[in-house]
Parts: structure tokens; C-alpha cells; sequence
């Protein structure tokens, strides 16, 4: 209560700040340590300068981009090194082409622009992380130990090379997101003699700089397995992407686990969220994506909240800081993605070039292109620096802008009966500064229409604005268990008669709702089996039962639902399998049920093939 005081009394005093408007508002961290570490990854900005990319403040006037983030209250700069980004001809791989030259130049810029620098090996001639740890070209024929000895070099002298710039070097990072290894080892073995390596050679250089380990999401495993390898190090270091990587209340729970546990510090070594859906150089960008569920408004306002709230528990996990990645990798200045291309493949702008394909041949080599992230940066389309840009300083000093509704909490009602809508009197509109208020609506029950699944009414909120309502209609599906969401199949009776795999799993890539389905495959080509559910009890009626099935490496096969009533058989409909996702809804359709009936509904699968196999889920007995 004390703290709501507190916060009140600083927004009345905010009131002339409200005047000036700071773009957005922003709600001050309270006790966010001096020192937290507000670092910010730029290691594209060499190869952006070169392709023309110019950086502006809020006003339009073009300015130096450390400049700029030493104006948003900004701390440190995040640096990525590759050993030899460039392929046998000297091109480069793009990425912006960050080898220890490229490195030097940024890190000069950031001391002489009092920004500390957090250096970050990936050990690799290219992108490292959860996917790839490809050794570095000149280590590939390397034994462990010749890694070891090489790494150290390596490290020892880019350092060197570093501290000679003036830089302020406070973190080094020995792997970037080494979940599964480094420089083309895989073992925790190799990955602790490798980090210990580099840390080693941190220690010569920069004997007060901190060493950290980083892997792609906050897991405690990882720094439990290195740990338990021998691996010596003062930070672990996770990425954060909250699109991507869970729960905020995870990740705290991660980050004190491994202090608590093993008196390691921690960071957020990278993080971003989107201001925009949209794309400026023609290159699609990594989220939104199917799948991915989005937890703010892909808005400036949304990026501010996501990155507060970010911030908020790595103060309240103890963290050393956090560091936003790539804030300005921004379009190359082209008017397509041809122009655009040739930038890219000269500068190195691009997150990779054609030419990394001889590298990286499954990935860079088919998709090469440009920014993927230019809708996470904290500049516009114009670039134009956001009012994120300031970020670092407003979580201090909080920010306020004219308050905005920005849209209604969506409404939504489930019923049994459409002859009986029990519609909200109002909904919720949202405010930019986070407040809500409840609007009283005038429903309009005329307008109701059938969606594809559900039903939807409209309105208007008193003062005009129109609205709708979802409405879910309850269906009570009469299966126990239908969609396999339950370990508990006892309700099933599956008479197997090939030998072949079926068994209940959970896949939420191979099922069509939930995580739960029932699985079939046999090796050696061939599934005979019966899977059904018997029901008693139904009121009298017509019914309708079906399910989903998909699968595929089928080449002959015989398969049907099908329903008997008291045993005797009333109905079948047959389906086949095809391939991965394309499923199929047979359907058996007014089912006749007496008091008393016992109903059988079931699926009979018999297929050969190369390893045939299939996936059931979603069952559905339902009353017409
Ligand atoms: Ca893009």
C-alpha cells in the first residue's frame, strides 16, 4: 500500500513530464541497483554504417548510434565475435561480419563513448546457437586438446586486441547459447574444459572482468551439468525471449535457483520484443509466427511494457542486468530485396550472405537474406529512435504520454443454449498507461452469426464504439478421455494384432488439439489394431461420433471408424492416412440411441508400408 503511495504521488509530480510526452508510459522500477547493467547489442552496426544506414533521434537529427544509447541511459555494449567470417575467396558471410577487426572498432566507439563492453565468443566462423556449433574452420580436424590450447590463443589474443582500444571490458561470455556444445564438440565434458579455456585466457587480460556461460533459455540443467563437468565461471547467462522461452515467474525462479545454489551472478544476456507486425526490408522477420503466442501489443507501448516487465524480474532475481539484442539492426537503405540484396551480400548487412552457404549450407546457404529483426528494434522504420530507445533512463525516472485507449479486453461467453444469452453488461477498455475501465454495452442479439467454431454478437459500448462477444456453445462430448489429454486410457479396449507401436503419447507438433493422442507405427510395416469406447446411459436421440486421424509411409492400407449398438454393428465410415498434419474428420452421422443402449464407437486401423504410422485424437460422441 505504501508503494502504490509512493508511485501516486510520483505521477502527480509527473504531471509536467505527462506535457512534454515521452511517447509512452513507463512506471519507474523502484530500487533498480546504480550499476545495473542496461547493455545493448550492436554488432551489426559496423556493416549497417557501410551499407549506408543512417541512425536519428526522436527529432529527426542524425546522430552517432552510441551516442544515442548513451542518451537512452544505456550502460554497455554486447559484442558477438566470430573467428573468420569470410569463405576461401575473402567474402564475407554477413551477420556484420563480426571478427575481431570489426569487434576493435565497435569497442573503441563504445569506450569513447563511456559505454562498458560485454564480449561475447561464439567460438565458430558463424551464427552459434541451440541449433549449430560449428568449429571454427581452422579447428574442424582439431582434437580436444588442440581446441583447447586454440581457443585460449584465440581468446588471449582478441582480448589483447580489445584492451587496447580503451575499451571497458566487465563480461566476457565463453560460448554463445552452448546448449548442446561448442566448436563442434558436444559432450559437458568438452564444453567445461573448452569454457575453462577461455576463461583462462579472460582471467590474463582482464583479471577483474567477470566470466560468463550462456545458453538459450532458463534452465537450471544447464548450469547443473556444466557445474558438474568442472566448469569454472562467475555468471550464467541466459537468453530471454518472451515469445519464446516461458514463463517470467520461470525464469526468476531459474536465475535465484542458480545463485542460491551455486553462488553464480546471473544476466539476461538477450532479449527484444516487436513494436510492429510488420516488416522494412523485405526480408520476413522472426515473430510473430504460427504457433508463438505474442504477450503484449506488437506496439511501441507493448514493446515498453514487455521490456519493463523483463527488466522487473531480473531486478527482483538479483541479476547483474540485461542486454537487448540487435536494438538497430535496421533495413539497408534499398527500395527492394534485390537492392537490398546487393548491400547485404557486399557489407555484410544481412544476417547472412550467399556465400556463408559453404559454411552453414542448411541454413544461411538456402535462406540468406537480410534483418530478420528489424521489427524488434528501438528505432522506426525511419530510423528514428522509439521512445524505447530511452528505456534504460525512464524504468528510473518513469514516462508518461497523453493517455490512449489502445483497444477492449476480448469478451467472450460460453452457454448451453443460444435461446438463453447471458451477455456482459459491459467490457473492459485498455488504456496505454495500463488502466482498464469497464464500458456498459448495448448488445445487438440481431447480429448473431455462426464463426467457424464458435458464435459472435455485436455491439456498441455507450458512447459508440462497436464491439463483439465470442460465444462457445457447450457441447457435451458423451467419450471419457476423447482427445488422449489423460495418461488414463483404461476406458479404451484395443485389441493389437500385429505387434506393432500403439500406445497413447503426447506431441504438441504431431496432435490436433492439447498435447495428448493415440499413436500407431510399426518398423517393420505393418499395424492391425482395434481402438474403442463404449458408453451406457445416453438419454434417447440422434447421435454423431467422429475423430481425426493423420499420419503417413502408408501403401496399402484399410481403415474405418465405426459404431455398434448393444454390440451389433450399426455403421462404418473408412479414412486412409496421407502425410503429416493433413488430417482427416471422418464423421457417422444420426446415430439412432434408445434408453438403454450401450454405444460402441471405435477406430479400425489395418496398413503395410515403409514404416507406416498415424496419430488419433479429438473423439467426439455428441448429441444432434
Ligand atoms: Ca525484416
Amino acid at each position: 500500500m505504501k508503494a502504490f503511495c509512493v508511485f501516486a504521488l510520483c505521477l502527480c509530480l509527473a504531471i509536467p513530464c505527462a506535457l512534454a510526452d515521452d511517447g509512452i508510459f513507463v512506471k519507474p522500477i523502484e530500487d533498480l541497483p546504480q550499476d545495473f547493467y542496461f547493455a545493448a547489442d550492436i554488432s551489426s552496426v559496423i556493416a549497417l554504417e557501410r551499407s549506408g544506414v543512417k541512425f536519428y533521434d526522436a527529432d529527426g537529427t542524425q546522430k552517432d548510434l552510441f551516442a544515442l544509447l548513451k542518451e537512452g541511459g544505456w550502460n554497455m555494449v554486447r559484442i558477438r565475435i566470430w573467428n573468420d567470417p569470410f569463405d576461401a575467396e575473402g567474402h564475407p558471410y554477413g551477420g556484420g561480419i563480426c571478427d575481431v577487426d570489426i569487434a576493435c572498432e565497435i569497442a573503441k566507439r563504445a569506450a569513447k563513448n563511456d559505454l562498458s563492453l560485454m564480449v561475447d565468443f561464439h567460438y565458430s566462423d558463424f551464427w552459434a546457437d541451440p541449433g549449430k556449433q560449428f568449429a571454427p574452420k581452422a579447428w574442424k580436424n582439431m582434437t580436444l586438446a588442440q581446441k583447447e590450447e586454440a581457443l585460449y590463443q584465440f581468446t588471449l589474443d582478441a582480448l589483447s586486441r580489445i584492451r587496447a582500444t580503451g575499451a571497458q571490458v566487465k563480461m566476457v561470455q565463453m560460448g554463445n547459447e552452448t546448449d548442446a556444445g561448442m566448436a563442434g564438440e558436444t559432450s559437458y565434458t568438452a564444453l567445461a574444459a573448452l569454457i575453462n579455456a577461455g576463461g583462462k585466457a579472460v582471467k590474463e587480460v582482464y583479471p577483474d572482468a567477470l566470466r560468463a556461460v550462456h545458453f538459450s533459455k532458463p534452465q537450471f540443467n544447464f548450469p547443473r551439468e556444466i557445474i558438474a563437468f568442472g566448469a569454472e565461471f562467475d555468471v550464467y547467462c541466459t537468453s530471454y525471449y518472451p515469445y519464446w522461452h516461458g514463463s517470467l515467474e520461470n525464469l526468476i525462479s531459474v536465475l535465484t535457483q542458480v545463485q542460491k545454489t551455486y553462488g553464480k551472478q546471473v544476466m539476461i544476456a538477450e532479449t527484444a520484443y516487436p513494436f510492429t507486425m510488420d516488416d522494412s526490408d523485405f526480408n520476413g522477420n522472426s515473430v510473430p509466427g504460427d504457433g508463438v503466442t505474442m504477450d503484449w501489443p506488437l506496439t511501441v507501448q507493448g514493446q515498453a511494457d514487455a521490456l519493463r516487465a523483463v527488466t522487473a524480474a531480473a531486478k527482483e532475481a538479483g541479476a547483474l542486468g540485461v542486454a537487448y539484442w540487435e536494438p538497430a539492426w535496421l533495413s539497408v537503405p534499398g527500395g527492394s530485396w534485390e537492392d537490398n540484396a546487393i548491400l547485404w551480400e557486399k557489407y555484410g548487412s544481412g544476417w547472412a550472405s550467399s556465400y556463408a552457404g559453404s559454411y552453414d549450407p542448411n541454413d544461411a546457404g538456402k535462406y540468406y537474406g537480410g534483418s530478420s529483426w528489424d521489427n524488434q528494434a528501438l528505432f522506426g522504420f525511419d530510423h528514428r529512435a522509439l521512445p524505447t530507445l530511452s528505456m534504460p533512463r525512464f524504468l528510473r525516472t518513469g514516462a508518461a504520454t497523453v493517455k490512449q485507449r489502445t483497444g477492449f479486453r476480448p469478451c467472450s461467453i460460453t452457454t448451453e443454449s443460444l435461446d438463453d444469452l447471458r451477455l456482459p453488461a459491459a467490457i473492459v477498455a485498455l488504456y496505454n498507461d495500463g488502466s482498464t475501465n469497464a464500458m456498459p454495452v448495448i448488445w445487438d442479439t440481431a447480429t448473431l452469426e455462426k464463426l467457424e467454431d464458435d458464435y459472435q454478437v455485436s455491439g456498441k459500448t455507450i458512447y459508440g464504439d462497436p464491439v463483439t462477444c465470442q460465444i462457445r456453445l457447450l457441447i457435451t462430448n458423451c467419450l471419457q478421455n476423447p482427445g488422449f489429454e489423460s495418461e488414463d486410457i483404461a476406458m479404451y479396449t484395443i485389441e493389437n494384432r500385429s505387434g506393432g507401436e500403439v500406445y497413447r503419447s503426447t506431441s504438441i507438433n504431431d496432435c490436433k488439439s492439447g498435447k495428448g493422442l493415440f499413436h500407431f507405427y510399426d518398423g517393420d510395416g505393418s499395424v492391425d489394431f482395434t481402438i474403442a469406447q463404449s458408453v451406457s446411459n445416453l438419454a434417447s436421440g440422434l447421435y454423431q461420433f467422429s475423430l481425426y486421424i493423420h499420419g503417413g509411409d502408408v501403401n496399402a492400407s484399410d481403415m474405418e471408424i465405426f459404431v455398434l449398438i448393444n454390440g451389433e454393428k450399426y455403421a462404418s465410415a473408412p479414412m486412409s492416412v496421407t502425410k503429416w498434419q493433413e488430417w482427416q474428420h471422418p464423421t457417422i452421422s444420426s446415430i439412432p440411441v434408445n434408453e438403454g443402449d450401450i454405444i460402441t464407437v471405435g477406430a479400425r486401423i489395418t496398413c503395410q508400408g515403409k514404416g507406416p504410422w498415424g496419430k488419433l485424437d479429438d473423439w467426439k460422441l455428441i448429441k444432434e
